[in-house]
């Protein structure tokens, strides 16, 4: 298996490969550029069908954290962890224990947070051996209302500005009155963000595997349930993917009658030439990251200890870097996506 020559090896600073036999613990921990500062991101358990799968997990990941905090404009770098092992048979307290003394070894270069198969109260574990892990803090949410740690809540609130700012700049109007979103995936995030759009008088669709929480939505915001396929076609202003990744591909984008597409889930576009495609069609596309980083930035505040106003307007800056990618993008005749990535470039390079 190779490093420097693996196709997703980009400058990594540091790649760190852990065994723990004790306790059959195997992980791997990236730390892609520190120019910003010490490197926080999730740490994730997967059954990954080979040690190779796992690598390119963990460097693709860590560079996109690197990307994400510096167009948040976070004083952060960026890295990832990943677990070996499938979450539900192989994590044990002695295992997670072994990680955190494993993130104490890496000396303070990378701090971890909860991701997929990992959770609040395993990452408490294994503060229990390290200071470098984030997000298990109970502490005042953004909304003034106790909070547990769970990022979510900040997310919603970023991808809701940044929805905002790109409905302002695609169809001019400044205020979600009546203006239509297609929600994909009504789950941390996805639910909040209804939460916000319906009381800034959006008319809501959505769609989610879930029946319960379909039904709950319908309930509470009036809204509408179409299928996992209507979701792409229906007649909206805005799609909001917050589900899954590559959801914007071949067979998609074609069917998309909004004018702006603005989510949470990470890695929406399917290839990079998925940019290029929405740009073609006149389909205003918020890149996914500058959108959902108010988790991240909320992680970075409960590090430096600031009270959640302080929080919640670092996430409205989202608004600003939002309108920097979109003003660059029309003057050089260029997608939005391409245009964050060098606008993150600037900042951390
Ligand atoms: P979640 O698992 O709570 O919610 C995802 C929802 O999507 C679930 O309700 C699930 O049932 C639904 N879903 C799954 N497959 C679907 C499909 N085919 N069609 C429709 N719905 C489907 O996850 P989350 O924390 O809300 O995150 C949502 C997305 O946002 C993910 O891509 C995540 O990586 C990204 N994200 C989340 C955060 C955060 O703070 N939670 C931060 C940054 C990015």
């Amino acid at each position: 298996m190779s490093i420097f020559s693996h196709p997703e090896y980009d400058q990594h600073e540091q790649i760190s490969c852990y065994h723990d036999p004790k306790t059959g613990l195997q992980a791997i921990i990236a730390v892609h550029n520190t120019n910003r500062g010490p490197t926080l991101g999730g740490c994730r358990m997967w059954h990954y069908a080979s040690d190779a799968e796992a690598l390119t997990d963990v460097l693709r990941l860590s560079r996109g954290m690197t990307y994400k905090s510096a167009l948040a404009n976070l004083d952060l770098g960026g890295g990832k962890s990943v677990i070996i092992g499938d979450p539900q048979q192989h994590k044990t307290p002695e295992l997670l224990a072994a990680m955190g003394r494993m993130l104490e070894r890496t000396g303070n270069q990378y701090i971890a947070a909860e991701d997929s198969g990992t959770s609040v109260a395993d990452l408490s574990v294994m503060a229990e051996h390290t200071n470098n892990v984030a997000g298990i803090t109970d502490r005042i949410g953004i909304d003034g209302t106790p909070c547990n740690g769970d990022p979510s809540p900040a997310t919603a609130y970023g991808v809701f500005v940044g929805l905002k700012t790109a409905v302002q700049k695609r169809l001019g109007c400044h205020h979600l009155d009546g203006v239509k979103v297609a929600v994909q995936g009504i789950g941390n995030v996805g639910y909040r963000l209804c939460h916000l759009l319906h009381n800034a008088g959006a008319q809501l669709y959505i769609t989610d595997i879930h029946p319960q929480r379909v039904a709950q939505a319908q309930a509470e915001f009036g809204a509408i349930a179409v299928s996992g396929q209507e979701i792409y076609s229906l007649d909206v202003d805005v799609f909001a993917p917050c589900a899954l990744g590559a959801v914007l591909n071949d067979a998609t984008i074609p069917l998309l009658s909004a004018k702006v597409v603005a989510g949470a889930a990470n890695n929406q576009l399917a290839g990079q030439r998925h940019d290029l495609m929405l740009q073609e069609r006149g389909i205003l596309y918020a890149p996914d990251y500058a959108l959902n980083a108010g988790g991240i930035i909320d992680l970075y505040y409960e590090r430096i200890g600031h009270e959640h106003l302080k929080v919640r307007a670092h996430i409205e800056t989202i608004s600003e870097t939002l309108e920097e990618i979109f003003r660059r993008a029309e003057q050089q005749k260029r997608p939005t996506g391409e245009i964050a990535d060098r606008l993150a470039e600037e900042r951390f390079r």
